[in-house]
């Protein structure tokens, strides 16, 4: 045995030698030399472990020690290596705002706006016009007006930073009255007591967790009141025996005694959703219609833009917002100003929008659809001795902190594997290229249609049919 191991460890080929085998050859051209010679090395090593790791003779009989097929290792490995970290992937979840698989898909005109913007140079801080210095921000800030009715409006890098610099400009050494009910915590440890010390303001819970009257604000306000702040609960929903103040009554108090009012809404919908079957939310111009001093929303939730904190508001609060010096280490780049102008645009007309923004058309696509693509992806699947192939009818969900309780009709291809562990196929399906997200239910890998784009059906058969066949 020993003499055995010595014999395949002198088997081994020399680096040199596996370097020479064709595809390795070929793919020295487009990959630097050292990371084809560090994975022939890792799959010599890898190989020479094994060899001295073997039990018995059989064991060393099936190795194959060629060079040829250690350079198909190596060719594995290099690929691997070459794969960026950071990749596209097919939603099938059913999940339609994943935060960890990026929230929402941008618009083609988004996309469009970001090689534009990011190839060239751009008048990103200077006016066309006078030829003098101007703001980011201005890109922006009168599509934002004219969509929300807002007097002024500003774009910082995602909503959690646009709570913490109103609360900072607005309240920092004051106090700003929340009811207990509206004390978030948002996925990645967002929790609002926590934001709001760290903007220096004093937290002031009113009400108790499933109710809070008027009469609780206005009894909490005293001369160090700065503002009342109102949060979507976007997450959950406090249901039962619930009674919260509307934002009007908020304001109309607020005015009294003249301090500001400023609602977090979470997710940023500028359309009624209700008229597809989904439930209502508040939209961003109903809130600054009801008074609201500033309202903050997401960029990349509902909106279905890039990550993004949007504040629209009165002048004199936003102009607050401008002179802090925070805004400096939450400020936009260039290429999110660029995808957020875009997506903004198309919502311009409603249809537009609609047809065009995949977060929007992927809410509102109807069943029969999604019914049909599954269909045509079960015929070109078909089922075979290892599995069962078929379509099912559970929910989908929003997702990404939004719409919590509402569950989408949806379509769904299943797979029920007979021979391999659903745990195996599930993680062959995370490691295929690109990588497929799915879910199961009731022993079936579900691919859901709601949260996948109709042009990425083709590619999800052909992935389908490469892990089927491993
Ligand atoms: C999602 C959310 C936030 C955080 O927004 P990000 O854009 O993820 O930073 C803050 N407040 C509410 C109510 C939210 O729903």
């Amino acid at each position: 045995m020993a003499e055995n191991r010595q014999q395949y460890l002198r088997l081994l080929p020399a680096v040199e030698k596996v370097l020479r085998e064709k595809p390795l050859l070929e793919i020295l051209e487009a990959v630097p030399r050292k990371i084809v010679v560090e994975a022939v090395q890792e799959v010599i090593e890898a190989k020479r472990a094994l060899i001295q790791g073997a039990v018995s003779e059989q064991e060393l009989r099936q190795m194959d020690c060629s060079s040829q097929n250690l350079a198909g290792e190596a060719l594995e490995k290099i690929q691997q290596k070459m794969n960026p970290s950071l990749r596209p992937v097919l939603n099938a979840t059913g999940v339609l705002l994943h935060t960890n698989l990026g929230r929402a898909p941008l618009a083609d005109g988004a996309i469009d706006a970001i090689a534009q913007v990011g190839r060239n140079y751009s008048n990103l801080e200077l006016s066309l016009e006078s030829g003098k210095r101007s703001s980011r921000y201005e890109h922006v800030e009168e599509l934002l007006c004219r969509l929300t009715g807002a007097e002024s409006a500003l774009v910082v890098n995602n909503n959690a930073g646009a709570v913490f610099l109103a609360l900072n400009s607005l309240s920092s050494g004051r106090e700003a009255i929340v009811s207990r009910g509206e004390l978030v915590e948002i996925g990645g440890s967002f929790r609002l007591p926590e934001v709001m010390a760290q903007s220096g303001t004093t937290l002031v819970e009113v009400g108790t967790t499933n109710k809070c009257f008027l009469k609780d604000y206005s009894k909490a306000i005293n001369a160090n009141t700065a503002l009342l702040l109102k949060v979507h609960t976007s997450n959950y929903k406090i249901v039962g025996f619930t009674s919260a103040v509307p934002l009007s009554s908020l304001v109309k108090l607020a005015k009294e005694k003249q301090i500001a009012v400023m609602e977090d809404l979470g997710s940023g919908v500028l359309f009624d959703l209700s008229k597809f079957g989904l439930p209502y939310e508040p939209r961003v111009q109903d809130s600054v219609a009801a008074g609201a001093d500033v309202v903050t929303f997401s960029g990349d939730k509902l909106l279905g833009g890039p990550q993004a904190g949007i504040i629209v508001g009165k002048k004199q609060y936003i102009d607050l917002m401008k002179k802090n010096q925070f805004l400096r280490a939450l400020r936009v780049d260039k290429l999110t100003l660029a995808a957020l102008e875009a997506t903004l645009r198309l919502y311009l007309d409603e249809e537009k929008a609609l047809r065009e923004i995949p977060i929007l058309r992927m809410l509102t696509v109807p069943d029969d659809l999604l019914a049909a693509r599954a269909e045509a992806i079960v015929s070109k699947i078909k089922s075979n001795a290892d599995y069962a192939i078929g379509i099912s009818r559970e929910k989908a969900r929003v997702g990404g902190g939004s719409l919590p309780l509402v569950l989408l009709s949806s379509v769904q291809v299943f797979l029920e594997p007979k021979k391999t562990s659903i745990a195996a196929v599930v993680k062959r399906l995370r490691q295929a290229n690109p990588p497929v997200l799915t879910r199961v239910k009731r022993n079936r890998i579900l691919f859901d249609m709601r949260s996948l784009q109709e042009e990425e059906d083709e590619l999800l058969v052909k992935t389908l049919l490469k892990v089927l066949a491993q």
